[in-house]
């Protein structure tokens, strides 16, 4: 299997892909807290590691892939209060709509959509053996707490250090904390707010403590990669490390892929600051393959400038390759397999070399381009042959591994057009066949033959010519 490489963000180095099990790839992807809908921001590592998957799995491996929901959180139950309905009801609802977006992108479902509140049992499970284990307190009202101070090493996966952090922290008006750096495992409930019970009281998981349990759940103690943008690095995924050590004395994944922001005018998109661009807007005005291309275009480590400009030359540029795809697809409605020549070898190769590099999608994308402009120029030239090859490999190779191109499905050739080609097929056959007949080329007569009744195809020779019949294959 071709060797992937990737940037791992723990030990900051380009590292090969050596999964914990041979040939399977197990992957955790932080998912969105479900208040509102899905903006551009949010869009990235859903495409991104979309595409990583499919990229996987086109050269080979299996991919177990979890993506959480986080549907409980201030913003849910602010969301609620607003609505005059539940945090059920504001979870469920945009779990859908998360689905209704994710679907218009392209953007395949993960193998598992674990939700915090389906865990919680397990999640108070781990809070006891971390306070057991010696890393937790309970605090006074109820909260437990992870004692950051118990980890020699914390700060190893964002390059922060403890004391530079504890200087720059605010004096915290949290006196429940013994240390401003511990984080909340399980958060005691205000009055009005939904609660779990536990055993320090009621109450209802913190937001770090999920991720580590569905993922452990789910993939086991040591899984393959975690990923999510890379506002995430610190701190939740730095406290994941914090508690998975505290747990079973090691990270839970073996490498750590993080991609970066979309900046709008120097910000990070983001909710909070008001700057978003929801993705069901970009995909109505865009296109799903311009929205695609926009986030795929530059490399998944570095941040994406956003502005109506690069999205509509994004949209421009998906808008060119559809409309070689259907230049084509005019004058072969039914287009087939071709055989995979020399040329087609070689791009496939050099595509395969640029995503397995540390997933290059603006190389990979810049391949397709060079291989839409070929396909044109091969129309130019009537030359059909290559024409196919160029179009085999835009449809049906580079575009559903990156999950471009692919919205609308090649239609099969209706069944009548397929008999009518079969049966002109086996005519042709037997007057070949005839003419080496009449020339006493029996061997070849023969071959013919034999090759149909080979594909269940008899023949007889009758006064009146030769006729055939499509016989059963016999089963063996
Ligand atoms: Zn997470």
């Amino acid at each position: 299997m071709k060797k992937v490489y990737i940037t791992d963000t723990l030990t900051k180095e380009k590292v090969p892909l050596e999964p914990v099990e041979p040939g399977i790839v197990k992957m955790y992807v932080c998912g969105p807290t479900v208040y509102n809908y899905i903006h551009i921001g949010n869009a990235r590592p859903m495409v991104v590691f979309d595409a990583f998957r499919r990229f996987l799995e086109f050269i080979g491996y299996k991919v177990i892939m979890v993506q959480n929901f986080t549907d409980i959180d201030d913003k849910i139950i602010n969301e609620a209060r607003e609505w005059g309905v539940d945090w059920k009801t504001v979870a469920d609802t945009f779990i859908a709509e998360y689905f209704h977006d994710a679907h218009s992108l392209g953007v395949r479902a993960a193998n598992f959509h674990p939700r915090t509140t389906d865990f919680v049992d397990d999640i108070v499970n781990a809070v006891q053996r971390i306070i057991e284990n010696g890393y937790g307190y309970v605090a006074a009202n109820g909260d437990v707490y992870f004692s950051v101070r118990k980890l020699t090493d914390y700060g190893k996966l964002s390059g922060k250090n403890p004391d530079d952090l504890r200087a720059g922290a605010r004096v915290d008006v949290n006196e429940l904390k013994r240390d401003p750096l511990d984080f909340v495992l399980w958060k005691s409930a205000k009055p009005g707010e939904p609660t779990w019970d536990s055993p320090w009281c009621l109450g209802r998981p913190g937001w770090h403590i999920e991720c580590s349990v569905m993922s452990q759940k789910l993939l086991g103690d040591m899984f393959d990669i975690h990923g999510g943008g890379e506002d995430l690095i610190f701190p939740h995924h730095e406290d994941e490390i914090a508690q998975s050590e505290a747990l079973t004395g090691k990270p839970p994944a073996k490498y750590w892929m993080h991609n970066g922001m979309i900046i709008v005018r120097g910000d990070k998109m983001s909710k909070s600051l008001g700057n978003t661009f929801l993705v069901r807007e970009a995909v109505k005005k865009y296109g799903k393959d311009g929205v695609k291309l926009f986030l795929l275009s530059k490399h998944y480590r570095s941040p994406i400038e956003f502005s109506d400009e690069v999205l509509e030359d994004n949209s421009k540029a998906a808008q060119r390759v559809l409309a070689a795809l259907n230049r084509f697809r005019e004058k072969y409605p039914y287009p087939l397999v071709p055989k995979e020549d020399a040329e087609m070898k070689e791009l496939v190769q050099r595509f395969v070399e640029a995503l397995s590099d540390d997933f290059n999608t603006p190389v990979a994308l810049s391949i397709i381009f060079d291989v839409v402009r070929e396909l044109n120029k091969a129309m130019d030239n009537g030359d059909d042959g290559r024409a196919l090859r160029m179009y085999h490999l835009i449809k049906r190779v580079f575009g559903p591994v990156l999950g471009v191109f692919d919205t609308e499905s090649e239609k099969k050739a209706p069944t009548s057009a397929v008999s009518s080609n079969f049966e002109t097929l086996i005519r042709s056959l037997v007057e070949v066949r005839n003419e080496f007949r009449k020339s006493k080329q029996f061997d070849f007569a023969d071959r013919i033959r034999n090759v149909l009744a080979e594909s269940g195809i008899k023949l007889y020779d009758t006064p009146e010519g030769t006729k055939y019949e499509i016989v059963e294959k016999e089963e063996k």
